[in-house]
């Protein structure tokens, strides 16, 4: 068990900046650590080996960094020591992360027969495939901020939770692309309420594209 002692400074104005001016030259020596220690390949030895090497540069980093001979070499060489602490917990958290993956992945594999996924553009926050504005009901696209987080089709009367719609369109895609999808697969009971009155158009046969026809050849007759 380590003890340690925590005191609470009250440092003066001048104490402050001197103190900022020592934690920003750590700050910049770090990254800089950060970078030399990136150039090392992982062939050259352990993490501790690798940061070392990087530590060991700190004699002729003072030549050209004036800022670096204000600091005390012991607090210097901790800086960029603590490259290995960062890059140990990094490392625990991309473990744990994989871990997590792996069981989730496992779960979905065992627990079902068809797993449909959409590619999504994390990066951009784009959804290429456009799976929320379309109707999983209908197909009719309808502009949808993010904050609106039910669907409501204007076109057909369907209506859902902005997800569950989304999740319908990624399900009936997958299906298509294994050459087993033959609609939207939407439950006729659940697309509409079952005691809210509705005009004849908006009511659209789910599952049947033959149906489907027929009843948007009704309506325009
Ligand atoms: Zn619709």
């Amino acid at each position: 068990m380590h003890y340690t002692y925590r005191f609470r400074l009250k440092p003066t104005p001048e104490q402050r900046e001197l103190l900022d001016y020592h934690r920003d030259t750590c700050r910049q020596l770090y990254n800089h650590a950060l970078r030399e220690f990136e150039q090392i390949p992982e062939s050259a030895g352990t993490l501790n080996q690798r940061v070392r090497q990087v530590r060991d540069q700190l004699t002729d980093l003072k030549e050209w960094w004036d800022d670096l001979n204000d600091l005390y070499s012991t607090v210097a060489q901790s800086a960029v020591m603590r490259i290995e602490d960062s890059i140990k917990a990094l490392s625990e958290l991309k473990r744990k992360r994989r871990d997590f993956l792996h069981k989730l992945s496992n779960y979905y594999a065992t627990e079902y027969d068809l797993v449909a996924v959409e590619d999504l553009d994390a990066k951009g926050l784009g959804e290429p495939n456009d799976t929320t504005r379309e109707c999983a009901s209908c197909g009719v696209k309808t502009d949808k901020p993010l904050w609106v987080r039910d669907h409501f089709c204007p076109s057909c009367g369907f209506e859902t939770d902005r997800d569950a719609n989304a999740a319908i369109n990624i399900l009936s895609r997958g299906l298509n692309q294994l050459g087993v999808g033959h609609s939207k697969g939407t439950p006729v009971e659940t697309a509409l309420p079952v005691d809210t009155p509705v005009s004849a158009k908006c009511v659209v046969e789910t599952g049947s594209p033959i149906l489907k026809e027929r009843t948007a050849s009704a309506v325009s007759e």
